[in-house]
């Protein structure tokens, strides 16, 4: 048995992991993708992380994690948590292959997964002209109409990096202000190529084998208008994935988990910590602040 199993290798798994191991913690990182990084990997620029004054790219911050864990010889296990649950001495944690690993304690670190509008044409043209991910698919729509929906951080970022490959976009916003930091929006109001639509959401997304549009409409008028584009870009925030703990875990009404300061859940030994956990402010600094106070956390209740 090991001391501590790290679900998720994002921004609160990889501090984790790096405190942890300083701590002298025997420990395992589970992750189900090929690289650390978690969401980190996505935004093509990130300006407010502390110590890179000049912002740097999602993927170079990933580089740059990793290296951390290189350096102090914390290996990922590259595989899916299928399930979790409480056993006698602490806790088993079963992977997608029917494997099980023993830990004394578990650090949740999961992240969360990209909401879906659930609109029709969204599952069918995913891949073919509908996207989550600006930083993996902006070039295909150089000098193209693309229309971005939400109007969180990520969509303004993302936004304002597709209009500088796309001729027109438009963006989608269901209020009538936007909610992202304000430095953002007001570049984005000030960016020519940029078309605001507040007040509508997306109602279809059609197209003859790729997107060649999207229906819109307005809450209050319940006007409907059709936009002829070439893709999609969806940035309409994150959900919780927590199906796989096999426990009673408290959860907040929008299904993340609740933990006390120290991180801890209501269930002794089982920590979560980063966009997994319920709380207000979801960056890469407070992911890995949770992460960080958790590994201390799992040190000073390993004393027993
Ligand atoms: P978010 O803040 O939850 O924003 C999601 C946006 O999508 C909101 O504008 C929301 O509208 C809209 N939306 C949600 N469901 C929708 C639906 N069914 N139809 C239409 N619109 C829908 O998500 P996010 O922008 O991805 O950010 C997630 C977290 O990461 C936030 O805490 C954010 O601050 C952080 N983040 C930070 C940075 C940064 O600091 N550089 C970058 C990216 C993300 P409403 O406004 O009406 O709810």
């Amino acid at each position: 048995m090991i001391d501590l199993i790290i679900i998720g290798a994002g921004p609160a798994g990889i501090a984790a992991a790096v405190y942890a191991k300083r701590y002298n913690l025997n420990l395992m990182i589970m992750e189900k993708t090929f690289s650390p990084g978690g969401k980190v990997l996505y935004p093509h620029w990130i300006e407010n992380y502390i110590g890179f004054p000049d912002g740097l790219s999602g993927a170079s911050l990933a580089e740059i994690f990793s290296a951390h864990l290189k350096k102090l010889e914390i290996t990922i296990e590259n595989t899916s948590c299928a399930s979790l649950r409480k056993n006698e001495h602490g806790f088993t944690v079963m992977n997608q292959k029917n494997q099980s690993f023993e830990s004394k304690f578990v650090i949740l670190a999961q992240g969360t997964d990209e909401r879906m509008l659930g609109i029709p044409g969204e599952e069918k043209f995913k891949g073919l002209g509908v996207s989550y991910c600006a930083t993996c698919d902006a070039p295909f729509f150089k000098g193209k109409t693309i229309a971005t929906i939400g109007g969180g951080d990520s969509a303004l970022s993302e936004t304002l990096y597709l209009s500088e490959f796309a001729k027109n976009l438009h963006l989608i916003h269901r209020r009538d202000s936007l909610r992202g930091a304000e430095m953002l929006g007001e570049k984005v109001m000030n960016t020519k190529n940029i078309i605001p639509h507040f007040g509508f959401t997306a109602t279809e997304i059609s197209g003859d084998g790729f997107v060649n549009q999207i229906e819109i409409q307005n809450i209050t008028t319940k006007e409907k208008v059709l936009i002829p584009v070439d893709g999609v870009f969806i940035f309409a925030g994150y959900e919780p994935h927590t199906s796989f703990i096999k426990e009673s875990i408290a959860l907040d009404e929008k299904g993340f988990i609740v933990t006390n300061d120290s991180m801890e859940t209501n269930i002794p030994g089982l920590l979560a910590a980063g966009d997994i956990r319920s709380k207000t402010l979801r960056q890469i600094i407070t992911a890995v602040s949770d992460g960080a106070t958790a590994a201390h956390s799992v040190r000073e209740l390993s004393k027993g």
